[in-house]
């Protein structure tokens, strides 16, 4: 019976100029999640609105659930669309659609009429009060409340008529592609795909890069992270994984410094490769998951460390976050199964037993100097040899 869904987004910081790239690049995700769908659709602004309208047979929670990806949604109406065959003819369909949606039909209601076409002979006041009356015929257990009904049903009159109560809760955020672009840390854990979702609800686009060590990782390692990304890019449309070599780097540290020190010093490795290429790709800033005090690496005191070495603002969306609220993130996004697959990561390798967990930076620089052989021409060539991923 619904053959629209009316798109609510949230409105606030969206005026003037900002409005109308918020609600085209809306548009746009919207059709991109679409196309994942059986059937095909419309989707279009209309007096500052957006509608989906389905232009075949649809599944509906198939739909419904590619809508609920889509950031920048607050909120997916389900409408029933009418011809218009008079007021008569709206009544018993408003019956006929309240039997079907209420079947208890002991509701409180309002009737919230809107008249975006102007020659129907009733205005929105006439309509509220005579719906409100034809309901309350039809079903004598239903009531109106006017200041905090059960349901609120709108009738929209425009060409045709356009009937609606359900508000089914969307992701909320704003469309991505409306705050620039960044650069993803992805690992095959747990935290970095969840930070990549949470970033990018708030608009920002995403690319990400992946570290790995063969033989020391796996093929199927780096297959995890592939799939990891594909389903992070269900909500934030195609993402370049940038697949870097990292082994000799690895080996190289290793050989020349502190075992303690590995990690730490590896990780601003990895930030310095990563900023490289994001500078390279227009992007804005890096992302990580980590978050403070998770393992020795991200106290504060190694957090500090790591970021000397990056220019570009880092984000951090888990910082703050405990792993069990991270955890229930992946799981509602559908990343923690794939998460837990127990393949090697490449710092798991090479992890000391009592890694530093109060790194000193001096000390630390003072080790990295070891490095300076070789260090530059292996970045190079790690950086030379990267293998470009598409993953949509
Ligand atoms: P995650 O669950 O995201 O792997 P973690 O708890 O295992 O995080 P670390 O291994 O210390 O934590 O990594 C911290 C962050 O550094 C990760 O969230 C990720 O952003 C980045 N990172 C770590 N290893 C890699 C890698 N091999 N490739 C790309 N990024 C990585
Ligand atoms: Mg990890």
């Amino acid at each position: 019976m619904f053959t629209s869904f009316l798109i609510k987004y949230a409105e606030i910081g969206v005026k003037g100029k900002n409005r109308y790239l918020f609600e085209d690049a809306l548009v746009q995700q919207i059709r991109h999640a679409l196309k994942r769908c059986e059937g095909s659709f419309e989707v279009h602004k209309t007096q500052g609105r957006i509608y989906v309208d389905a232009l075949s047979e649809f599944d509906f929670d198939e739909t419904v659930e590619q809508l609920k990806t889509v950031f920048g949604i607050s909120g997916i109406c389900p409408v029933v669309v009418l011809e218009d065959q008079g007021f008569e003819q709206l009544g018993r369909d408003v019956v006929s659609y309240i039997e079907t949606v209420y079947p208890e039909k002991n509701k409180t209601f309002k009737v919230a009429a809107r008249r975006a076409r102007k020659n129907y002979p009733m205005d929105s006041m006439e309509i509220n009060a005579e719906m409100g009356g034809v309901i309350l015929d039809a079903f004598p257990n239903m009531a109106v409340d006017v200041h905090n009904p059960d349901v609120l049903l709108n009738i929209e009159i425009r060409e045709k008529i356009y009937l609606y109560s359900i508000i089914i809760p969307g992701p909320g955020g704003m469309p991505v592609g409306t705050n620039g672009k960044g650069m993803l840390l992805l690992s095959g854990g747990i935290d970095s795909p969840v930070a990549g979702y949470m970033i990018a609800k708030r608009g920002v686009k995403i690319d990400a890069v992946y570290f790995h060590a063969p033989p020391y990782t796996s093929e199927r390692a780096k297959q995890k992270v592939v799939d990891l990304a594909r389903i992070v890019s269900r909500y934030t449309g195609s993402i370049y994984l940038h697949v870097i070599n990292f082994t000799d780097i690895q080996l190289y540290i290793y050989e020349k410094c502190p075992h303690d020190e590995l990690t730490i010093i590896m990780r601003r490795y990895m930030m310095k490769i990563a900023e490289h290429i994001a500078k390279e790709t227009q992007c804005l800033g890096l992302i990580t998951g980590e978050s403070i005090g998770q393992v020795a690496s991200q106290t504060m005191h190694s957090l500090a460390v790591t970021n000397e070495v990056c220019e570009l603002p880092v984000y951090r969306p888990l910082i703050g976050m405990d792993k069990q609220e991270i955890v229930e993130i992946s799981e509602k996004i559908n990343t923690y199964e794939t998460s837990i697959l127990p393949y090697e990561d490449c710092c798991t390798i090479f992890v000391a037993k009592h890694p530093v967990t109060k790194p000193n930076l001096n000390v630390i620089k003072k080790h990295e100097q070891n490095l300076r052989e070789k260090i530059d021409e292996l970045m190079e060539t790690a950086l030379e040899t990267e293998e470009l991923i598409v993953v949509s």
